[in-house]
Parts: C-alpha cells; structure tokens; sequence
C-alpha cells in the first residue's frame, strides 16, 4: 500500500468570537492510499499555519513540506514516517506547529492500518488497559461567579461526576479567583470532582498561594498555574501545594515533557495527541508518565476526531484513568464526526471499530471548509 495524496483541511465558523475557546477552527487530515483506504487525523494548532507546513513544497532537502515526506511511502511504516516528517522539517521544525501539523498525518496513519486489518487503534497501540473512562465536562469559567455557578449545576444534572473549569476570569484578582472555584463548588455539591484550570495566569508565588486556598473546595487537580517555562516555579510550587499539580497542554517535546516530570514534578501529565505528534510520541509520553508514577490524561479541546484518537491514547496505557469531555457547543466540536461519544452514567467508552472509529459528516466538512 502506497500513500498517494495528503489532503489538509481546514475548517472555520464564520466568526470566532472574543471567548475563542479553541472549538472554533480546525485542521483535519485526510491521508490517501492507493488502495481505497483514506485515514483521518486531526492537529490542534494555529489551522492555517499547520496547513502550509502540510502543503508546502521543498525549499531545502531538510526543510520540505510533510505531504512531500510521505507520499508515496507505506503508511504501515509509521516511525519511520514519523522520522521523514522530523528530519525533513528540522531546519524550521522540531517543536511547536511543525509537531502539531505531523499529528494530523501521524493520526490518519494509525486510522489507515486499522481500517486495513480490522482492528481499533488501541490493539495496535498494544493496549485495552481500560474500555470506559470518566469522562469529566471541560468547560470554561463563566464571566462571573453565579455564571459558574448555574453552568455547575447544569453539568452536574446532566450526570457528570467531574467538571473542569479553566481560564476566563482566573488571575483577576485573589477575591474574584476564590468566588469563582467557590461558585463552582457550590454548583456541583460535594461528590462531583471539580478540577481546574488556571490558563496561566499566575507567577509562582500566587499560585502557590492559590492552591493552598484551593484546598477547602477540594479539587482534583489545579492544572496549569504557572507559564510552561517556568519549571523552577513548578518545583516549588509542586513541593509546597496540597492540591495536585497539572500541566503539558503547551508542550509538543517528548524532552520536554520529561523535564516537566523530572524538575518541574508535576503530578498530572496532559498530553494532547493532536499537538504532541500523533500516537506513538503521546504513548511514549504517556509511558515515561507511567514510569514515574504519575497519573496521565488527555488534553481534547477539538473535534471527535481529536477525541476518538485520545481515546485510544489512554487505552494504551495503564495510568489513565479520566478522559477531558469537551462540552463547548461549536458544531465543530458537535456534528463534525457522525459519532457524538455520549456520557453514560459519567463514562465514555472507547471504540471498538477498525481504526479511529470515526466517519466525517461530509456535509459539516465543506459547510466551514475555508481552505
Ligand atoms: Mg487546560
């Protein structure tokens, strides 16, 4: 089987409003074989960036578009493509949208070679640790605390046993951060999870002071507090915070990652497949996280594409136990893949079908199709 074309997609709403939480666009991959296969990825990155590092023809021997470093290759040799992609691209490459544009073929790979054998990602990943995860709502803060407040309760009637609520108004002020994870414990009562989710907004000394009044409304986890290049700040709020740490949304490095575990002591690692560089980098993360005894999960914020493929991810890993539910309203998020991966009774299951498990809704594609 020979890759003859890749085929980057890009996709908009017509207004990406002020809130822009990342639903609004999209970059989806499909990556065509001479055999009638056709595989779909996804990469979450700046869409229209990501597309001509696709599309883009050879400048230099080591920096050439990555269609031009696959077609034409078997896509069961999926490190090796892996390898072409990093090592045709180095001179402009090796981290950020590079990495995330290589998700989008990588994961298209994974769905072709199940789709050729019958069989779902996660048995190729070598996994089926888990089948079902809880799923916890992600969703962001509401412009103020009542606002919150009524979206936890909403949630927490829809049947879920864990909510995120992340960036918006974080980093205000001390007063208005507590009203909100408050609020937001209020809204969901005492035996639903809450996590949350700082979006940067700190330096280290308040953040180590947040967490420490975070404690009392009993969360999860407190993702993303500081700047991911502040490792020093996450040891030292790591060795002083009685809440668990989260972070790795930011990074696409597999090194890098490591120094989030090795200094930066995290307890949390999110990794997101379509920004790290598909599924075989995410499952090495996701084993160095193992290693080291730290709990992993997936960072989703896109289409179902993007969650048909995490799902898989955390299946293959045996330190998984939460799946990130993306609940945002885009119909990106909702109507893109003809299957919706419902919640019941607070779990999502992973599925079973060759390959990804997903079918586009042809119709959605060209509706936003802008590129
Ligand atoms: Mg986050």
């Amino acid at each position: 089987m020979k890759i003859t074309q890749v085929e980057a997609i890009f996709l908009r709403l017509p207004a990406i409003n002020e809130r822009a939480d990342g639903t609004q666009e999209t970059l989806i991959v499909k990556v065509h074989t001479d055999a009638g296969i056709t595989g779909v990825g996804e990469a979450d990155s700046s869409s229209a960036v990501a597309k001509a590092i696709i599309d883009a023809p050879v400048s230099h021997k080591i920096a050439r578009g990555l269609a031009d470093c696959v077609v034409g290759h078997d896509p069961f040799e999926i490190d090796r493509l892996i390898h072409r992609m990093y090592e045709g691209s180095i001179y402009y490459g090796r981290q950020g949208a590079v990495i995330q544009a290589m998700s989008g073929i990588e994961i298209a790979l994974w769905d072709i070679v199940g789709k050729a054998v019958g069989r779902p990602v996660y048995q190729l990943l070598g996994g089926g640790f888990r089948k079902k995860f809880r799923a916890y709502a992600s969703i962001l803060f509401g412009d103020t605390p009542a606002e919150t407040e009524n979206t936890a309760r909403r949630l927490a009637a829809q049947g879920f046993r864990a909510v995120k609520f992340g960036w918006g108004p974080m980093g205000q002020s001390e007063a208005s951060d507590i009203a909100h994870v408050r609020a937001a414990r209020q809204g969901l009562g005492p035996d639903v999870e809450l996590m949350i989710d700082a979006g940067l907004c700190w330096d280290t000394a308040t953040a180590i002071r947040r967490a420490k009044q975070f404690e009392q409304f009993n969360p999860t986890w407190l993702e993303e507090p500081l700047h991911p290049d502040n490792l020093a700040g996450y040891a030292r709020l790591a060795a002083q915070s009685p809440v668990r740490i989260a972070a790795g949304e930011e990074v696409c490095d597999v090194k890098e990652f490591q120094q989030l575990m090795d200094v930066g002591a995290i307890d949390v690692v999110q990794v997101d497949v379509t920004r790290v560089g598909g599924l075989a980098r995410s499952k090495r993360i996701g084993w160095d996280s193992a290693e080291r005894h730290r709990l992993c999960v997936n960072h989703s914020y896109k289409t179902g594409v993007n969650i048909a493929a995490s799902l898989h991810f955390v299946a293959a890993l045996p330190n998984t136990h939460y799946f990130e539910y993306c609940v945002e309203q885009s119909a990106l998020r909702q109507t893109l893949t003809k299957q919706r991966f419902p919640v019941v009774d607070g779990e999502i299951a992973v599925p079973e079908e060759p390959g990804l498990g997903v079918t586009l809704d042809e119709a959605v594609v060209e509706k936003y199709r802008v590129g």
